[in-house]
This record gives C-alpha cells, sequence and structure tokens, in this order.
C-alpha cells in the first residue's frame, strides 16, 4: 500500500512523503530474524547494507528499511533523467526498485528534507522511528556510525536520531499509544571509514571497528541491480564500485560496527545476528 503525507519543519515548506509497505502486518515470529535498516537517503541502504538484507531475506528473515529523507538534492544524472523538482519522486522510485531486487518488505520514507535533516523536530522523528521499531520489533537496528560514515549532516543526524529512538522504543512510558515496548538486541553502525577504502587497502580483519565482516559474494549480483536501480546517482556509483578494478570484491564484503549488542566472542564476526538467537 502507499499512503502519502505532508511534513513541515523547520519553516520550509512541506514535501510530499510516502509511507509504503507491502506488508503492514508486525512481524512477531519470535524466531524469525528481522533487520531494521534506517538510513538518510534513498541509495545508502543498496551502498551499505544490500548484500546484508538479501542475505538475512535468503535465510527467512525479513528487512524493512527507514529512510529519512527523499534525497532532492541529489544527482540529477548526466545527462539529467529528471527536473529538480521532479527528484524527489524519481528517488523513491528508485529505491522502491532497489528494494524490490533486495527483497526489503517494508520501506517507509519519511519525507524530512535533504541536508536538513539535522533540524528534524527531535519529538515528531522519534516518534515516527519508535512507531516503526514497535512495528517490525527487530532483532537488529542497522543505521550510520555517529560520524555519518563520511559526515555527512543527514548521516550524522539519522545515527543521532536512531540511537534516541531504539532506546525509546524500549521504553514503555515513551509513548504508549504506539503498542508494547520492544527491546532492540544490537544496535549495528557502519564504519567509522569508507568499506570500499578499506578493502582497497588492507584485510577488513584487521580494521578497527569492523567487528562484522560479511560474506555477500552469493548477493553480489543482486547488490550490483540494487545500486544501479539508483539510476540518478549512476555517478556516484560508477566512482564507489563499477569503475574499481576490485569491484567484484566491493560488491562481495559488508561490514559493520557493534554499537551495543551481545558480546562478540570474536572480532569480527561473520553474522550480523551473532550471539542473538
Ligand atoms: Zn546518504
Amino acid at each position: 500500500m502507499v499512503r502519502q503525507e505532508g511534513r513541515t519543519h523547520a519553516g520550509s515548506p512541506a514535501i510530499t512523503a510516502a509511507v509504503i509497505s507491502s506488508n503492514e502486518l508486525p512481524m512477531t515470529e519470535p524466531t524469525q530474524r528481522r533487520l531494521l535498516l534506517v538510513f538518510a537517503h534513498p541509495d545508502d541502504e543498496s551502498v551499505f547494507a544490500a548484500g546484508v538484507a538479501c542475505r538475512t531475506v535468503a535465510e527467512g528473515g525479513r528487512v524493512a528499511l527507514c529512510t529519512a529523507t527523499p534525497g532532492e538534492h541529489g544527482k540529477l544524472g548526466h545527462p539529467p533523467a529528471c527536473a529538480r523538482g521532479d527528484l524527489a519522486r524519481v528517488r523513491q522510485a528508485e529505491l522502491m526498485g532497489a528494494c524490490g531486487v533486495l527483497g526489503i518488505s517494508t520501506i517507509r520514507v519519511l519525507g524530512y528534507h535533504d541536508r536538513l535533516l539535522a533540524v528534524a523536530p527531535a519529538e515528531t522523528i522519534r516518534r515516527q522511528l519508535v512507531e516503526v521499531i514497535r512495528t517490525v520489533r527487530p532483532q537488529v537496528v542497522a543505521t550510520f556510525d555517529p560520524n555519518g560514515s563520511n559526515l555527512h549532516p543527514d548521516h550524522v543526524a539519522i545515527s543521532r536520531f536512531t540511537s534516541d529512538a531504539v532506546a525509546a522504543a524500549a521504553d514503555a512510558r515513551w509513548f504508549p499509544d504506539l503498542g508494547a515496548a520492544h527491546a532492540v538486541s544490537r544496535l549495528a553502525w557502519t564504519l567509522p571509514v569508507r568499506p570500499w577504502d578499506v578493502l582497497r587497502r588492507t584485510d577488513p580483519a584487521l580494521e578497527p571497528g569492523a567487528d562484522f565482516v560479511l560474506d555477500v559474494a552469493a548477493f553480489a549480483d543482486r547488490k550490483a541491480s540494487a545500486l544501479r536501480a539508483h539510476r540518478t546517482q549512476h555517478l556516484s556509483m560508477e566512482r564507489i564500485f563499477f569503475t574499481k578494478p576490485n569491484v567484484a570484491r566491493l560488491l562481495s564484503v559488508e561490514m559493520f560496527r557493534q554499537a551495543f549488542g551481545p558480546p562478540l566472542v570474536a572480532r569480527p564476526a561473520a553474522d550480523l545476528f551473532a550471539g542473538i538467537e
């Protein structure tokens, strides 16, 4: 289903936000792996977590995605794929295509303004994210690290808001109208450094912060398809992935850092759900 809603903050005009879900039922089967990805822009999910999304689904789990902005200030493509004013709509369509490739069953685009996420009202976005967490009931939430991987202000902001919401979702005193409290078992961050830089220069097992090094080679083709689904962002995808001599390796490994969660027997772990079941 698709529900449209307008949202305004920081004195800016409202932009249209899509709340899109192919399955509104809570994912509450206790033994099913449930992964919630929370990112800032369409394409973040494919760049950082396409492989783990595919792998989780292939293993019988479910993956949900919450994207805070439609990325309306992103690149238009070369030649431009659309007018600037259409980019939010186009990028949301690209996101839906990528999620279809990845098997992500629940997608929410919150509709905050690209590049202005840091000034989103904390109470409003806390409520939105708590609602998502209490609906999806994930054991694992993955988002940007506190420095946003590359210090992008929206990436830093969504990391902050996600940590806030993960804590609030576990506290029944917050938003009792949004359902039963849910304690996430693990919060995972992207690495403090860009994963493609790690893969170029070192063994990821030696990289501080690479607490999870995931073999997603079986899903490299689908990661490539998801990246290409973000057609307006093709210049970035080519620069990061497709023009690199080690593109096969770049598409075959994903890495995360443990923010909190069950202690790891070994670092790096090979499974983002290690120690949870
Ligand atoms: Zn981004």
